[in-house]
């Protein structure tokens, strides 16, 4: 592949690792170009829930083409952003009454910044600081780089980035470390905290307890600082309920929805408010416009996508199947903890994860990566560690067979 002219994402073309050409997906299964099927065990980074090429998202693809293509979304709308405003406004919190569109997980996180800084502003009262969450990831843009951990992946724009206030991860039996930041923190009077509910994905697969983030919203209401979550991956059942905040009781002022929002199909993202946050913004005056757009905002096609899941999560046992895989995944975790080599073992809803011990220290660059990563490609296994990271989060259609295969191969690398 050295001489395509692609240059692929977080990926270093120096090292000459293999890069599959992938032709066909189907349910939790890929097929490359030299015939091999390969077990989507990360649903294509985090993007898949109900497995590849649901027929109900694609005949919605297939139909709406027949129809309208793109059109601009300042002052003009369509039925299918229609119908999907009013689908995610009946089953998401209540009080999230205002959906703004734009098409991708890291603009959804801009956008909501932004919401939070507009929503201050207009209120005579500028704000700017926002809080955040040691390890967290919101995005790779300047923006959603600043609110997130910074590291080897970001040190090259460090000086660009903007300064947050930064809370304690609240690790096991030092969760009040974290309260007492935060409510600190919260006397300055910041915008907005922004969190990733339950579980931190990019910053390696962490989970906190539900009353963490339930005490941390308290905290922030008691302040009237803003409460951002973002569930551009948390959302759509990956940690056992709809949304993860739901597990704590908490609704916040803000929140940020992508990856599965389509099913993972097609890219498009949303980011809800409360109807404060739009009335900040509601006025005859066109400078408190909320000052936002992207080209595809609220594409139809990718619209007719996000209908067609909330259909497949109304018709179909999602919730079911999403229990069911849970409980079949902490079964295969139970199987590998307590293995040399283990640390962590740890699962919520769909996903599970462990640490390998890496006698040279872990982290992003650990060399135990790229090994685990020539393992699982060499049997056919699409799973990509984070350092030394192994984490499972397949599509909730994966059968018995398929989630054996991914968990014989982790226990082979631990060998
Ligand atoms: C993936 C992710 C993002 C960024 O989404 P993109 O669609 O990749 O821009 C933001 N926040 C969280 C929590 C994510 O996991």
């Amino acid at each position: 592949m050295t001489d395509s002219p692609i240059w692929h994402p977080f990926t270093q073309h120096g090292l000459g690792e293999p890069i599959p050409l992938v032709v066909r997906g189907e349910g939790a299964a890929l097929y490359t170009a030299d015939g091999r099927r390969i077990i989507d065990g990360i649903s294509s980074w985090w993007v898949t829930t109900h497995g590849h090429r649901h027929p109900r998202i694609m005949a919605a693809i297939a139909e709406q083409t027949g129809k309208l293509d793109q059109i601009i979304f300042a002052g003009w709308t369509h039925e299918p952003a229609e119908a999907l405003a009013r689908g995610l406004t009946a089953i998401m919190p209540r009080e999230l009454t205002r959906v703004f569109y734009s098409d991708s997980g890291s603009t959804s996180v801009e956008v909501a910044l932004k919401m939070a800084l507009g929503f201050w502003a207009n209120r005579g009262a500028p704000r700017h600081r926002i809080l955040v969450m040691q390890h967290s990831y919101h995005g790779d843009t300047i923006g959603t780089m600043s609110v997130g951990e910074r590291g080897v992946y970001n040190a090259a724009y460090a000086p660009l980035l903007f300064d947050v206030g930064t809370l304690p991860f609240p690790r096991a039996g030092a969760e009040q470390a974290t309260l007492d930041a935060l409510e600190a923190a919260c006397r300055e009077a910041p915008a907005a905290l922004i969190v990733e509910p339950l579980l931190l994905g990019a910053g390696g697969m962490l989970i906190y307890p539900a009353w963490v983030l339930a005490e941390m919203r308290a905290i922030c209401a008691r302040h009237g600082v803003l409460f951002i979550a973002d569930e551009v991956m948390t959302g759509w059942g990956r940690t056992g309920t709809l949304l993860a905040c739901e597990q704590a009781g908490v609704v916040p002022d803000i929140l940020c929805l992508s990856k599965g929002l389509t099913g993972g199909a097609i890219p498009l993202a949303v980011t809800m408010a409360t109807e404060a946050i739009f009335e900040a913004h509601f006025s005859r005056d066109r400078a408190r416009m909320f000052f936002h757009s992207s080209s595809y905002t609220a594409n139809p096609i990718a619209c007719a996508a996000a209908n067609a899941n909330l259909a497949i999560w109304r018709d179909e046992p999602v919730a079911a199947r999403i229990a069911d895989l849970s409980a079949r995944q902490a079964r295969r975790l139970a199987g590998l903890a307590g293995r040399p080599g283990v640390a962590n073992p740890r699962a919520i809803g769909t996903v599970t994860a462990i640490d390998i011990t890496d006698p040279q220290g872990g982290g992003y660059l650990s060399q135990l990566g790229p090994r685990l990563l020539r393992h699982f490609r060499e049997r056919d296994l699409l799973l990509r560690p984070m350092g030394n990271t192994v984490y499972v989060m397949p599509p909730y259609c994966i059968d018995d067979a398929d989630l054996d295969r991914i968990y014989a191969a982790i226990g082979e690398a631990l060998d």
